[in-house]
């Protein structure tokens, strides 16, 4: 068999290297962390920093291809493997997709809509942002947010200092509040020959900023949405090159569906295809940076419930164990905090009740 090296030591590469010992690939993990739940199924860890060239270089060597389930891998350190090996996605997907105003700028320049958005350098320009964009608005670090964290709401111009102080992080976005009925998100593949495939796409409930729940079917306005925003999401692989598996989150609202952010990998919302779907999201990601032909994405049994064990909710595995129809990931991880994701659980021809 081959070897397919994955950037990245979190829950993601960790389902990534189940779905790719499956099709009798081995995987090689690079994370800078000591203890990684990927690292725990893979063959080897090359514990390093992102910046650490000869260790970088020795990974390439010992890889058929790299892939990654992190998107703030520097692009640097991308752009150092591609001189070694094959790395999927590429450089210029994980560029856009690590910079909020870079990429709602490249979506909007594709035709895409997006939430009306003015950068913000500094803490001058959230005035003037403001002031164009007007409240209530939502202002986010531009770099390395991630389960809403580095954000702030913005009820009115009154809010700027607070806000300000509280995202920390500069420099920063300021986005227009989205009046949406309804969150879900584009769950896309693309091969390396280009042929792309869309799993249905799921509702995302999220509470305190963190995905809790993706569901399907959708309500009507989602499906009636989900044409338009896969076109989208097909446009922006197409103008990227990309091969893998690519995530779009998307408000449903009155005028249409509102592109919200990327994501170059693997997604959380898409979980649910392990159980729900003929072919995983997983395991269609190793297919495509593999060179493979991709598998079917059909949905064969509704409805299908992913519900995210979060914090103490990891408590619930032994009551869920018991449960007929319950299938459950317990990610393996030590350190149990408030607001970590340390599991799921899916269920499938079982109402969400
Ligand atoms: P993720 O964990 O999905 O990467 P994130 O920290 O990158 O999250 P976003 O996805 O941009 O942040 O925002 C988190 C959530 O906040 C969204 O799913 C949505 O519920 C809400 N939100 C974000 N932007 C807007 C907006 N412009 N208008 C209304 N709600 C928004
Ligand atoms: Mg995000
Ligand atoms: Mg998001």
């Amino acid at each position: 068999g081959s070897t397919i090296g994955i950037l990245g030591g979190g829950q993601l590469g960790r389902m990534l290297g189940l779905a790719a010992a499956q099709l009798g690939y081995r995987t090689h993990i690079y994370a800078p962390e000591h203890e990684s739940v990927a690292a725990d199924v893979a063959a080897h860890h090359v514990q390093a920093a992102w910046d650490d060239e000869p260790r970088l270089a020795a990974f390439a060597a010992a890889c058929d291809v790299v892939t990654l389930e992190f998107e703030n891998v520097p692009v640097d350190t991308v752009r150092f493997l591609s001189g070694h090996v094959a790395v999927r996605p590429g450089a210029a997907a994980l560029e856009i997709a690590q910079d909020r105003l870079a990429e709602k700028r490249f979506v909007a320049g594709l035709g895409g809509r997006t939430a009306p958005f003015a950068p913000v350098p500094d803490r001058a320009a959230l005035d003037a942002a403001i002031a164009e964009i007007g409240a209530p608005a939502i202002l986010k670090t531009a770099r390395m947010g991630y389960d809403g964290k580095g954000q702030a709401r913005l009820a009115d111009a009154s809010d700027a200092d607070e806000a300000w102080e509280t995202i920390g992080r500069h420099p920063a976005i300021l986005e227009g509040f989205v009046a949406f009925a309804h969150e879900f998100s584009v769950l896309m593949v693309r091969g390396a020959g280009g042929e792309t495939r869309f799993w249905d796409s799921p509702l995302n409930v999220h509470a305190g900023g963190i995905l809790s729940a993706s569901m399907l079917p959708p309500p009507p306005i989602v499906i009636e949405q989900q044409a338009e925003a896969r076109a989208m999401m097909a446009k922006i692989a197409e103008a990227l090159d990309y091969v893998g598996v690519l995530t779009g989150e998307f408000f449903a609202t009155d005028t249409g569906p509102v592109f919200n952010e990327m994501a170059p990998r693997v997604h959380n919302s898409g979980h649910w295809t392990i159980e729900g779907a003929t072919t995983s999201q997983f395991e269609n990601h190793i297919r495509a940076v593999a060179g493979l032909p991709l598998g079917d994405t059909a949905v064969p049994l509704l409805p299908v419930t992913m519900r995210n064990l979060i914090g103490a909710g990891i408590e619930s595995v032994p009551r869920l164990l018991a449960e007929p129809g319950a299938h459950v990931h317990h990610y393996g991880k030590t350190d149990v905090r408030d607001g970590r994701k340390l599991g799921h659980v899916t269920w499938v021809g079982i109402s969400p009740a």
